[in-house]
């Protein structure tokens, strides 16, 4: 029985790797049936805004695993990257990357003999990559960053199970909880409040910088770390870089119902048409295809392979000894067929599943999925902060915001980029012109959602109001911060 899957070719040097990687899959009589689909640039040309047809997603949806190439995103269309939109839409939350060093692919790790083989699970979906971005005042850009209790715990969750399958005995949390005390707090908090459910693995957590910093001096001191989209994403190349590059770097995008495996790197447009490129980071994506499919003897047999050939010195030009000549990347294929049975001498291919292997035809959903953690929880309003544009003084403000309260409310502090410049403040701090009023209820007043509106639009009446957001209390967690200052 064949498994049926998707698969795109990508731009640039994706039909080329991908041909190569699909002609090592056909010489192993890999049991998998392809159906090409049409999804990448041409297709944004083409005014598919999406930068896919219907048929193809209808297709990907169907069979719930993608196998794509690199895909580029026109610049200045308005359009956003099908890679982001493809892993957000179909909600792949955990990206997960295994480096490791590999024979004959040389680093200045592998020089000193240290070994890596480190995993990194990159939440997939929410943090910055929302690309919710305002212009609030011609000078201020503002982006929102999501990060939500139901997406940390999804992608967390995969990362100590994924932790349990492997066998690892560390996960590490990867954080700036220090200075995102809300958001990355929350991540942090529901990273060890799902820790308990793995006693055997040891939790840890670690500030992102510090993180960046140990990786590049001992990166074998880490197994597997969880991090969130845009730390995670940074965090994966720097890995990358540990093991030889982003053409060593695979990628498998997990989700419930439909996962996309594909290389790091993008389209390489400066290589494209040359025959030169690397293939081995998809090939190693669908080597974890693969394993994902259960096709676990193929996935060994091929890695095995892919090791041995790159143990003997077989390179493409952008790796490997410069004194012996590259191969192509036909002939790099052409050489992993040609060892297909054969084994590296040190640091085989492991023979166990890396994933649950979960796809489509397990379950299809009919209606979008919602998540509420605890639907009962007691909220409160405690009051507002008012985001304006002014140019003035702090002081000046001050009074404009005091002209507008009523006996709900009292004024609390006024920031400017989040550090406090009135009550109190220095005269040394330089400000633009978005300033954040905040607001708290007076001792016994109840406050609702209308009462909030009617004091921005007060303001509203003496100066521009940007946005609002509600000083809220959830149980008896206070929901927002302080400034810096305050
Ligand atoms: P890139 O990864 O395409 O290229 C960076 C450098 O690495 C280039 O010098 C390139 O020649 C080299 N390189 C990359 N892959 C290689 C390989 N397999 N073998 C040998 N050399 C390789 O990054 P870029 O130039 O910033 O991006 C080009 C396009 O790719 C952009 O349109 C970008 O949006 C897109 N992109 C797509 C994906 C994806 O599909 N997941 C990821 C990243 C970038």
């Amino acid at each position: 029985m064949k498994t049926r899957i998707a698969v795109a070719k990508g731009d640039g040097i994706g039909p080329e790797i991908m041909e190569a990687v699909l002609n090592i899959f056909e010489a192993n009589e890999v049991p998998l049936e392809y159906e090409f689909v049409e999804m990448g640039k041409s297709y944004f040309d083409a005014g598919h805004s999406t930068g896919m047809t219907e048929a193809a997603k209808a297709t990907i949806e169907n069979l719930g695993i993608l196998f794509k190439g690199p895909m580029e995103t026109p610049k200045g269309k308005g359009v956003k990257s099908i890679n982001v939109t493809a892993r957000k839409v179909w909600n792949t939350y955990a990206n997960q990357r295994d480096f490791r060093t590999l024979n004959g692919v040389q680093t200045v790790f592998s020089k000193a003999g240290i070994q890596i083989n480190m995993t990194i699970i990159r939440e997939n979906i929410e943090d910055t990559y929302g690309g919710i971005e305002h212009m609030i005042t011609n000078d201020v850009a503002v982006g929102r960053r999501i990060i939500t209790r139901p997406g940390s715990a999804q992608v967390i969750r995969y990362a100590f199970e994924m932790a349990r399958r492997k066998g690892l005995r560390k996960l590490a949390c990867g954080h700036k909880a220090n200075i995102m005390k809300l958001t990355d707090g929350l991540f942090l908090e529901t990273f060890y409040e799902i820790a308990k459910d793995y006693p055997e693995i040891q939790a840890s957590d670690i500030i992102v910088d510090d993180l960046c910093m140990k990786l590049v001096s001992h990166p074998e001191m880490f197994q597997a770390i969880v991090l969130t989209n845009l730390q995670g994403d940074i965090v994966s190349d720097l890995c990358a870089g540990l093991v030889g590059g982003l053409g060593f770097a695979p990628s498998a995008n997990i989700g419930d119902n439909i996962s996309i495996f594909e290389a790091v790197h993008g389209t390489a447009p400066d290589i494209q048409g040359k025959n030169i490129a690397n293939p081995t980071a998809l090939l190693l994506s669908g080597i974890s295809m693969l394993r994902f499919l259960g096709l676990t003897g193929h996935a060994a047999t091929i890695e095995n392979a892919l090791l041995y050939t790159l143990e003997k010195g077989v390179h493409t030009g952008d790796f490997g000894d410069r004194a012996t000549k590259s191969s192509n990347t036909t002939e790099f294929a052409e050489c992993i067929i040609a060892n297909l049975g054969k084994h590296p001498s040190v640091g085989g291919a492991h023979g166990q599943p890396n994933f649950e292997c979960k796809t489509n035809s397990d379950f299809t959903p009919e209606k979008n999925k919602i998540t509420v953690t605890d639907p009962n929880i007691k909220e409160e309003i405690l009051g507002a902060d008012i985001f304006v544009e002014f140019t003035g003084q702090p002081s000046e403000l001050a009074e404009i915001a005091k002209s507008k309260l009523n006996d709900k409310f009292e004024l609390i502090m006024i920031s400017n980029r989040g550090t406090q410049v009135w009550p109190t403040g220095s005269v040394y701090t330089e400000l633009v012109n978005q300033f954040r009023i905040r607001y708290e209820k007076v001792d016994n007043s109840e406050l609702t959602q209308r009462d909030i509106f009617d004091l921005a639009a007060q303001v509203s009446d003496a100066v521009k109001v940007g946005s609002v957001e509600f000083l809220m209390k959830f149980g008896d967690k206070i929901g927002y911060s302080l400034a810096q200052g305050q």
